[in-house]
């Protein structure tokens, strides 16, 4: 609570309000005994108004009815004549007019005084409930520039509360790299923006870096005077936090793609073996043609041709396998999402080969380009296609196909859908299958499906299952267009 929290003035001792009461009361007496010679009336009445004033305002209804017991006394005793506590008939009028006036002073400044308490009491709440927040407000007059900030931006911005603020001084505390846009804003504001919202960073004199929300609207008074009336929230915490998950999530997606890939290596193997296999055969047979008698150059540079080919085609899969397994930051672009996932098949195909599946793909043409990461949307396809092709495996007679297909949705968004014909699961289990570390797999690790969650949320699109009429189930996902 600050130092000046109102809870004070009630702490004050008791004694100490009564004791200032009856000083006040005392010195009116004693002002107006010593001053009554030199004047026609007597100055008590005025004097004790203004020590029941005092009282009051400074102790209480307590005291400042103490004080109007005690100069009502005095008054009659001093004051109004036959000396002594009586009165007589024709002077009671003055004494209850005094004790009536003295009430009234009493009451109003009780009443004052309980504004008052009230005004200061929520003063302090408010500022507790900023420091609690991390949340700064401010004003700046439009006109005169004048700027006025609370307790807890003057913490925020790390100025001690004795700074006049002004825009130099704001713009010397924000990040170098931030100025041009918090100018920017500034000038939109003060240019008769209604209101406006955004982040900056500010960067401490100990080089530590803060992040700011502000959010700002525009006050007309009945004066005619404009002003910018803002709040301003220190979201360090929450963006580190974010910042630290975004990290752990992105490694976490890096290692489920890696064992993807481990689980995959045999196949890939076999798809890399293949071209190399070719370029041994060509190479052969490029010798034999060119040590004939008579060479045969045109069939050896068709040789020679086949060979670089097939080199080409095995370096596309290392580099595939190579871009999964690194670690990237995400990179967001255009992308065909039918070439996306023809890389993706000549991943999983000797995956699902290997499992007796075939691979159906149903590209629609013509699809717009999509917005998004492309080892990110590629390691979705091969947790789903994997998935697939493991609901397959166990115990099913009937042909064993993976559909893959795109569709366009609405007119800026393209879906793709992963189709099984396998085991399939219960229909209320299928929210549950995305939840993190949901596996019905004895070698599972359940991070799968909810890394797809995560990768097609960030990209602003949707990942569901469903199960289809006939055996197995479908996942589908969409993507937004990039516009
Ligand atoms: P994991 O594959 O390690 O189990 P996932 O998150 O990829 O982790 O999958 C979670 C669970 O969802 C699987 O264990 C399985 O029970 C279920 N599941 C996923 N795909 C399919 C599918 N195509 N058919 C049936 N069940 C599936």
């Amino acid at each position: 609570m600050s130092r000046s929290s109102p809870l004070q003035w009630s702490r004050r001792s008791a004694l100490v309000n009564y004791a200032v009461a009856v000083l006040s009361v005392v010195a009116a007496l004693v002002a107006a005994l010593l001053l009554e010679p030199d004047m026609h009336s007597s100055p008590f009445v005025s004097l004790s108004l203004c020590a029941i004033m005092f009282s009051a305002w400074f102790g209480g209804l307590g005291p400042g009815l103490f004080a109007t017991a005690l100069s009502v006394a005095g008054f009659t005793y001093y004051f109004v004549p036959p000396i002594g506590f009586a009165v007589a008939p024709t002077d009671l009028p003055r004494v209850v007019l005094l004790a009536v006036t003295a009430l009234f002073v009493v009451w109003l400044n009780v009443a004052r005084r309980g504004t008052e308490s009230a005004l200061r009491r929520s003063e302090a709440y408010l500022a507790d409930a900023q420091r609690l927040s991390h949340t700064g407000s401010f004003g700046w007059r439009i006109a005169s520039g004048n700027i006025v900030w609370s307790k807890e931006t003057y913490r925020i911005f790390g100025v001690d509360e004795t700074v006049k603020p002004t825009s130099d001084l704001i713009l010397q505390c924000v990040h170098p790299d931030d100025r041009e846009l918090v100018l920017h804003e500034i000038n939109r504001a003060a240019l008769g923006k209604p209101s406006y919202d955004y982040e900056h960073r500010l960067l401490m004199p100990n080089g530590a870096i803060k992040h700011l929300t502000v959010r700002t609207h525009r006050v007309k008074y009945e004066s005619g005077e404009e002003e910018l009336v803002g709040a301003l929230m220190d979201v360090t915490a929450t963006r580190e936090t974010q910042e630290a998950l975004d990290t752990a999530r992105a490694e976490l997606a890096r290692v489920t793609r890696v064992t993807a890939l481990g689980q995959m290596s045999a196949s890939i193997a076999h798809e890399v073996n293949q071209p190399l296999a070719a370029i041994a055969t060509s190479a052969s047979a490029g010798l034999r043609w060119l040590t004939r008698e008579v060479p045969e150059i045109g069939e050896a540079r068709a040789c020679v041709n086949h060979i670089a080919e097939e080199a080409n085609r095995a370096s596309e899969i290392m580099r595939s396998i190579r871009d999964l397994a690194r670690r990237a930051d995400p990179e967001v672009v255009a992308l065909d999402i039918n070439a996306v996932i023809d890389e993706t098949v000549a991943l999983v195909k000797q995956e699902a080969l290997n499992h007796r599946v075939t691979v159906q793909v149903q590209l629609a043409p013509e699809l717009p380009l999509v917005r998004g990461d492309r080892i990110q949307l590629q390691q979705v396809i091969i947790n789903l296609a994997i998935n697939g092709i493991q609901a397959m495996v166990a115990g099913i007679d009937r042909a064993r196909v993976l559909t893959i297909r795109t569709e366009r949705r609405e007119s800026d968004q393209v879906l793709v859908a992963v189709q099984d014909v396998g085991i399939g699961t219960e229909p209320e289990g299928l929210d549950r299958l995305f939840a993190a570390f949901y596996t019905t797999k004895p070698d599972g690790m359940g991070m799968g499906l909810s890394i797809c969650r995560s990768i097609i949320e960030a990209h602003g699109g949707r990942v569901w299952a469903s199960r289809n009429i006939g055996p197995g189930m479908t996942f589908q996902f969409t993507v937004s267009a990039y516009r």
